[in-house]
């Protein structure tokens, strides 16, 4: 099987075309270091400005995303430190948080001592949301290049839930921690507006609709929510210019209390799911749904290319994975 000389990427990779010298489309179009750098601090000048704008409008300046994670971690350790926010977080809770990710949360929280929401669909959505994710072609193939059909359920209803507190509460900042590879550097500092939202949510909506009735709506914005354009917020993903590198990551997010996990696979921190997306992804599509993310890491410089392909060649947890159908109900 081709593999690209210079990331990871698989000749099964949706788009993927190789040179002469077997390197991949995407690494021979990626920007340069220096051009990398400067679009960064552009985009982080940008939020400075931004927070002097808009900081002190209401009860908070920011609400973050926050998984227990270490990317969501160090994103809030950011927001305290570089840019002194007031912070509310949230958390998404799908039935399958890891223990040592609702340890970190709680730990997180105590020592950052900020205030903290939890969204919790009922177990029997979450299971609808997850067995139709995994069994129905719900999303097109291009959608899918950067997460599996699980992740990419779960990711849209934790958006959109932030979208709905933000916009309720009149939060001018929705903050989510993705790393460089996981989200594109254009979603780095974005003013939403009702038009592109509706867009996007419908579609994310649309397909889970058709399958499941009304079972998600409730974490979707609603028209009431469409009306109030001006409280729609900036969306802000720190992590796309604030310098990246794990170790330094590790270390930071130690000091709040954060403990490496060791119940969940190689490249989740917090989602027991995580483990059986993966499998079904990479048996379907041939190739692992985080092998762009770090495809990417390892094209900017932040992880070496053999440990990017040491982590993607680990295997799947088969207990969790059957642990996991088990819960689910899957024989
Ligand atoms: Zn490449």
């Amino acid at each position: 099987m081709q593999v690209c000389l210079k990331c990871v990427l698989n000749e099964h990779f949706l788009g993927i075309r190789f040179d002469e010298n077997g390197i991949c489309n995407f690494c021979s179009s990626a920007d340069s270091t220096d051009k990398q750098r400067s679009i960064r601090s552009k985009h982080e000048e940008r939020f400075k400005q931004l927070v002097q704008e808009h900081k002190g409008r209401g009860s908070y300046d920011c609400l973050a995303a926050y998984s227990g994670g270490k990317d969501s971690t160090y994103t809030l350790h950011l927001l305290m430190e570089r840019y002194d926010l007031r912070i509310l977080t949230y958390s998404y809770d799908n039935w399958f948080q890891s223990d040592t990710a609702k340890r970190n949360i709680r730990a997180v929280l105590r020592n950052a001592n900020v205030d903290h929401l939890t969204v919790t669909p009922s177990f029997e959505s979450i299971k609808s949301i997850v067995l139709t994710s995994l069994s129905d072609d719900i999303y097109p193939p291009k959608a899918l290049t950067r997460a599996s059909s699980i992740c990419t359920s779960c990711i849209s209803l934790v958006r959109f839930a932030g979208f709905r507190i933000a916009i309720d509460q009149d939060i001018p900042f929705l903050v989510f921690g993705m790393s460089p590879g996981q989200a594109p550097m254009a979603t780095a500092v974005v003013k939403t507006n009702p038009r592109m939202i509706k867009t996007m949510q419908a579609a994310l909506l649309r397909p889970l609709t058709e399958k499941l009735g009304d079972t998600v709506r409730p974490f979707f914005l609603e028209q009431r929510h469409f009306d109030k354009a001006e409280s729609f917020p900036y969306s802000i993903n720190p992590l796309a210019f604030a310098e990246y590198n794990e170790e330094v990551i590790y270390k930071t997010i130690a000091e709040y209390g954060w403990r490496k996990p060791d119940d969940t696979d190689a490249n989740s921190t917090n989602c027991l799911l995580n483990a059986l997306a993966n499998q079904v992804h990479l048996d379907k599509y041939g190739f692992n749904p985080y092998a762009y993310e770090i495809a990417e890491l390892v094209r900017i410089g932040c992880m070496a290319r053999e440990e990017g392909l040491a982590r993607l060649g680990e295997p799947f947890p088969a207990d969790q994975i059957e642990e996991v159908k088990k819960k689910l109900g899957i024989v």
